[in-house]
């Protein structure tokens, strides 16, 4: 194992490299069930669980094991390889925190957080993929699994007019794999 839980100075616990990581290295596996849920509203995006890792639309795996810990920074060396492999999209040192880009591989349109990384490029509100800058997705389209590039390129915030029609978009798209 390449990896140990331990406390973190961005939020609660965390984990840390046990030793140097190389670039492209897979860090680990996330582990759990596999979630279909169908959130268009502000109201299942609450029930849905906080933890939860998004890998595909209405898909999320809710982690067991390491994947509880993966805290968010708007500068990751890691990022989702495929749907549950965790790699170091940089090289990453012994003891240093491994983090993800939650926007990278996140959907649910009705989903922030605030962000108190501290990188200097921190965006302060973290929301899904839609709403990456272009430069930002650019920079790490390598990095973003298939299905949430394919969100992205259709259905980013800059392509829309206003966010009230990517909305409702949006979850007449997600709608369809349910019954309602
Ligand atoms: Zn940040």
């Amino acid at each position: 194992m390449k990896i140990y839980i331990g406390e973190s100075k961005l939020h609660g616990k965390g984990i840390f490299a046990k030793k140097d990581i190389k670039k492209g290295d897979i860090v680990f596996i996330i582990k759990g069930e596999k979630v279909n849920f169908l959130i268009h509203n502000k109201k299942q995006a609450k029930i849905a669980g906080f933890n939860w890792i998004g890998i595909r639309k209405n898909t999320w795996i809710n982690p067991i094991n390491h994947g509880l810990y993966i805290n968010h920074s708007c500068e990751p060396n890691c990022a989702i390889k495929g749907r549950v492999t965790a790699a170091a999209i940089r090289d990453i040192k012994k003891n240093e925190e491994i983090t993800f880009d939650y926007s990278l591989n996140e959907a649910d349109i009705f989903w922030y957080i605030k962000c108190y990384c501290g990188s200097k490029n921190c965006r302060k509100t973290i929301r899904s993929i839609q709403f990456l800058h272009p430069k930002k997705f650019s920079g790490h389209e390598s990095h973003i699994p298939k299905d949430f590039r394919k969100i992205y390129k259709k259905f980013n915030a800059f392509k829309f007019k206003n966010q009230k029609k990517l909305q409702t978009e949006w979850v007449n798209f997600i709608k369809k794999d349910f019954n309602v």
